[in-house]
């Protein structure tokens, strides 16, 4: 059966490389029927805290990243906490001690930092000298005797069979041999350690305890774990493990192509959403951050990403984030939501922040209606709404292209206009709403001997107080009712 697990580290917040590799595993699971695992990676006690933990949770959450086991949701290979499963490893650790693939190790602090200046001298690399690695049992039993604080290392192998398959990269790993001096360059490992003199196991060892224990059968995480996975494999091997089908997933990296950071703006999750993106936008625009289905299709839901993927289609090389780009997917997902499910978000917004009095009806319904196409995030609608608001008509007619307007025999069209109002009748034709202001547009167009551009840009003018907007028509009788109905907060009427 198909396992995977996505294992946050919570020292921070989701950054969308996580989610993008949470997504990954979660599509994958979901595609062939198999369990989507989550696992807290709190070793590091100083850095790990429960609200990170909080805050990682409630990202996936909100991006529909629903796991089957994990913090919250029981199952068979709990507790899914690293700092919950210290005996795990402790057990384990210890058969690798009956095995000798481990040795107890009793270096001091001070001698290991003299074995990397002698190693530096030397212009080897720093690694373990092996000291401990050959010593006696009675050697051994002398230090414990003493009290000596010891540690777990792990004995590297110097000869070996060690295949790794990478399902994005390929084989990259083959006879251990041969990784000596390619790529994986033993003679740089050492022996390392897998648990310290606390008794705190060490990272790599807790991970890969923790995949073979929870049947992980697909590894898929990003590249810059790779060099652990030597270390890893190594462990699989001395525990007697089968290895899992591993995946290492490119770097998402900046415009610039340099490694996506905190310099280059929002890159978390929660950031996003803060800024009112929807998680389904979210979710299709990091799905095409390495992947698609080989078509020219980009919009995709969840449940359709479910259906397509395939890890095959995991691109090698590193994706771009383009920032203007997840916006524009946001306004597609935006104006592909359904009419009553945008309204409601917009008018709830819109009550909220305290423009409108009202959470919903029929004018919230109509102003999103006039203002969708416009718009790519929603808080983007308040500002249009705002905007509709507001009359700056000496700032417009100050402007270059209001006095273009103005020069067009503006004042024409306003004592005409203003004719229209005093009389009523503009206020009548609003109260028959759109129908009403297109009948009466058209006799004001005749009377006024204008059409096109030299009616309607006056008009919008003069109505307005602006150049630019949404449909007039829509604008005026959206207005009107907005006046009629007491529906605008006062502040911002
Ligand atoms: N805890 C690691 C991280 O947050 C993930 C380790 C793994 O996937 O093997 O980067």
């Amino acid at each position: 059966q198909v396992r995977v697990r996505f294992a946050p580290s919570p020292t921070g917040n989701l950054h969308v490389g996580g989610a993008r590799t949470a997504l990954f595993n979660y599509l994958f699971a979901r595609s062939k029927g198999g369990k989507f695992v989550l696992r807290i990676e709190d070793t590091d006690l100083e850095r790990s805290t429960r609200e990170s933990e909080d805050a990682v949770l409630q990202d996936l959450a909100w991006l529909g990243l629903d796991w089957d086991e994990g913090p919250g949701i029981d199952g068979d290979y709990g507790p899914y906490r690293q700092s919950e499963r210290n005996s795990l490893y402790k057990q384990h650790a210890e058969r690798l001690l009956e095995s000798g693939h481990v040795y107890r190790c009793f270096c001091s602090s001070e001698e290991l930092e003299k074995m990397k200046e002698v190693a530096q001298l030397k212009q080897l690399p720093p690694v373990y000298s092996g000291k401990w690695a050959t010593a006696t049992d009675v050697e051994v039993m002398h230090e414990m005797e003493k009290g000596t604080p010891y540690t777990y290392r792990f004995r590297v192998p110097k000869h070996g069979n060690l295949k790794i398959n990478d399902l994005i990269r390929g084989e990259f790993l083959s006879m251990l041999d041969s990784v000596l001096k390619v790529s994986w360059n033993l003679d740089t490992l050492g022996d390392f350690v897998i648990m310290r003199s606390n008794g705190q196991p060490v990272y790599n060892f807790c991970v890969t305890v923790d995949d073979a224990t929870m049947a992980i059968s697909h590894v898929i995480r990003a590249e810059e774990h790779l060099p652990n996975t030597l270390r890893q494999a190594l462990i699989y091997q001395a525990l007697g493990f089968p290895m899992p089908q591993f995946a290492h997933v490119s770097l998402i990296l900046a415009p610039d192509r340099s490694k996506l950071s905190k310099r280059h703006g929002a890159t978390s999750v929660g950031q996003f959403k803060e800024m009112g993106y929807l998680p389904q936008a979210m979710i299709n625009y990091l799905a095409l951050l390495g992947w698609g289905d080989g078509t020219e299709n980009e919009f995709y839901s969840l449940e359709q990403l479910v259906e397509k993927f395939t890890i095959d289609r995991v691109n090698k090389s590193g994706a771009v984030f383009d920032s203007t780009k997840l916006r524009w997917m946001n306004g597609q997902h935006l104006k592909a939501l359904p009419s009553e499910k945008l309204t409601k978000l917009i008018g709830e917004r819109w009550k909220n922040i305290g423009i409108l009095m009202e959470s919903q009806g029929s004018f919230i319904e109509e102003a999103v209606n006039l203002l969708k196409d416009g718009i790519d995030l929603v808080p983007d609608a308040d500002k249009v709404m705002l905007n509709l608001l507001s009359y700056p008509l000496q700032e417009t007619l100050m402007s270059a292209e209001g006095k273009a307007v103005v020069e067009d025999k503006l004042s024409e069209v306003a004592e005409k206009l203003l004719a229209a109002f005093d009389s009523g009748e503009l206020i009548t034709a609003l109260e028959g709403g759109h129908s009403g202001w297109k009948s009466w547009v058209k006799d004001f167009g005749k009377s006024t001997k204008r059409k096109g551009k030299s009616l309607f840009m006056p008009l919008r003018v003069l109505l307005t107080g602006k150049l630019h907007g949404p449909d007039i028509g829509g604008s005026m009788v959206l207005l009107h009712r907005a006046g009629s109905e007491g529906l605008v907060c006062p502040q911002v009427g």
